[in-house]
């Protein structure tokens, strides 16, 4: 099907972006890559009257490494991140995951902040960046704030974007040389969305712990009474069964009536990248 019409901007500036936003209210979406959103445009599921194209806008596609965290512009692609074009905060984690995206095509137009925004549950950006404790840079009328994508996602599909906010980038603090990490999605073919996905995120120096689950019907969650056990001992040969997996996730309340297998089995395949390997 065709998408409906509609009147197309393309800005120059974040900030040109926003003051689009702002004068057309919810009758205007931004544009990153398209990838999620011109398919739902033409299936009717979304239908702005004002397309705002980020393409154009540089400052969008800034890359910037500081000592303790790299920021990446939000229209920075997938592709960009898998070729290594941006510094690298956690020993490859981010072009590992990018690698994993659907097919080099999609690659090359979806964006990372594309992604974030579109808020699918399913997707591998929100369960990596979650793990990776990484903060979305946003952009309005009223100015600059920083969301920490823990704070991010209200529900599947919904993000804490106001409604002339945009993301302008998102900053990822820079792993130790003791950070372990383990990512594991459980999909059936590149252009279906996950079963199941798993990442762990171990940086003792930093204290850092974290173990996410991605491919929920809500956003990511994480697993705080697992993290903070492998805080107090890595987890040996028997924890990483099956069963035992099973076990770690059986009380977590976004798993209920879901068949636990796949969540079970990309877990297990997580901790033992990040533990073994
Ligand atoms: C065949 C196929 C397979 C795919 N497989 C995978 C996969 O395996 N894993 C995966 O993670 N994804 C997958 N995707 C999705 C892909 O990664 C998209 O790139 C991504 O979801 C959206 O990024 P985009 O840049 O294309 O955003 P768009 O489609 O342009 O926009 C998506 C949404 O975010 C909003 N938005 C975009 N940028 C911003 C911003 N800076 N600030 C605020 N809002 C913004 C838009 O208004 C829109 O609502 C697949 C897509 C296709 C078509």
């Amino acid at each position: 099907m065709d998408t409906a019409l509609f009147d197309y901007v393309r800005v120059l500036y974040a900030e040109e972006a926003v003051n689009v936003l702002a004068q057309y209210g919810e009758q205007a979406a931004v544009l990153a890559g398209g990838q999620s959103l011109i398919p739902q445009m033409s299936l009717r599921s979304s239908i702005p009257h004002v397309l705002v194209d980020l393409g154009q806008a540089i400052d969008l596609r800034a890359i910037e490494a500081h000592r303790d965290h790299v920021v990446v512009g939000a229209m920075v692609t997938h592709s960009m991140i898998e070729d290594g074009l941006i510094p690298d905060p956690m020993t490859g984690m981010l072009s590992y995951v990018a690698h994993g995206i659907a097919h080099r095509g999609v690659r090359n137009r979806g964006t990372l902040g594309g992604s974030a925004c579109w808020a699918d549950p399913c997707a591998d950006w929100p369960t990596a960046l979650i793990a990776l404790d990484a903060t979305v840079m946003a952009l309005s009328p009223d100015g600059r704030r920083a969301i920490p994508m823990t704070a991010f996602y209200p529900d599947a599909f919904v993000t804490a974007l106001g409604p002339a906010e945009i993301a302008t980038a998102l900053t990822v603090p820079r792993g130790s040389k003791l950070a372990r990490w383990g990512y594991y999605k459980v999909t059936r073919t590149v252009s279906e969305s996950a079963d199941a996905i798993a990442a762990v995120v171990f940086d003792p120096e930093r204290d850092v712990s974290r173990v996410v689950l991605g491919g929920l019907k809500c956003p990511p969650v994480i697993l705080t009474d697992l993290a903070d056990e492998l805080r107090r001992r890595r987890p040996g040969a028997d924890a990483l069964k099956l069963d035992a997996c099973k076990a770690m996730i059986e009380h977590v309340p976004a798993l209920r009536d879901l068949n636990l297998h796949n969540y079970a089995f990309a877990l297990g395949r997580a901790l033992r990248s990040a533990f073994v390997s």
